[in-house]
């Protein structure tokens, strides 16, 4: 392998419980792409179970990195956030220090190596962290290639996941949504950075389409991908565990229905049709 060979990256951006894992599987249906899950979370809860039903400390492909002592970047501190959403509404781009306790692109281009060596055809990485203070602190490495893929989730969907999970998970859902896909979108314009947009139902809904659709972005065809889904072994240890468990036990095509109307009261149904 060359030595200033880049990396290619692909990386999810976009809001909590907008499709991104599911995606991230449909991704890396083809061996051109090799999906690896949240990387935001390679250093917490390692004995989070991994898709191939072994702890991620001793999965045969995490187990390696592990030991090797990787630290990946995840968020920033509260304060930072706040500090660097302000400067996003303002229209600055953001300069971040450097961590020095982050050592990502050595832990990309390992992972790079060792899939290069096993697979041939392997091109991107993919990263479904979603989180944009990651995006931005990978787009700092000059050597890391980002392909950025937004992923969006109508309000009412997104709100109803919150209100499932926590106790003012309606507040919470609706606040994040809003801020965070505002943040996405001001970030990508103020850095004029490439990207499609991807809606969770469009995934769900039409994927054949979809999938062409981003294959003619990554200019990879996905044309077949239902069929290399199936044969495809995936280490990815975030996300949904019925998404991971779908995985585990094979392919089983894509759960249509999204039941938020269960899950949200009229009212709040109408105050959210004011903001959408
Ligand atoms: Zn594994």
């Amino acid at each position: 392998m060359q030595k200033d060979k880049n990396i290619e990256l692909i990386y999810i951006v976009g809001t909590s419980y907008s499709g991104s894992t599911l995606l991230g599987f449909l991704l890396g249906a083809v061996k051109k792409v090799e999906t690896l899950g949240e990387l935001k979370m390679f250093n917490r809860n390692i004995h989070r179970i991994c898709t191939c039903g072994k702890e991620s400390s001793v999965c045969p492909f995490w187990q390696k990195y592990y030991q090797e002592e990787y630290i990946v970047f995840d968020r920033h501190a509260f304060l930072k956030q706040f500090w660097a959403a302000i400067n996003i509404f303002m229209g600055k781009k953001i300069k971040q220090d450097y961590f020095k306790n982050t050592n990502d692109y050595q832990f990309l281009k390992a992972i790079y190596q060792d899939t290069q060596q096993k697979n041939k055809e392997v091109r991107y990485l993919l990263d479904t962290s979603k989180n944009l203070w990651r995006l931005s602190y990978l787009l700092q490495n000059k050597e890391i290639n980002v392909h950025i893929i937004y992923t969006k989730r109508d309000l009412y969907g997104t709100v109803a996941s919150y209100t499932k999970r926590y106790r003012f998970g309606f507040l919470q859902g609706f606040l994040s949504y809003k801020i965070k896909n505002l943040l996405v979108e001001r970030f990508l314009k103020v850095n004029n950075l490439r990207h499609t947009i991807i809606h969770s139902k469009d995934i769900r809904f039409r994927p054949q389409e979809t999938m062409e659709k981003l294959g003619s972005f990554l200019e990879v065809s996905y044309e077949n991908f239902q069929n290399q889904i199936k044969n495809r072994i995936f280490h990815v240890r975030a996300g949904n565990p019925n998404t991971r468990k779908q995985f585990r036990d094979g392919f089983q095509g894509i759960r249509k229905k999204d039941d938020w109307r269960q899950h949200l009261s009229a009212f709040q149904i109408w105050v959210l049709s004011l903001f959408d």
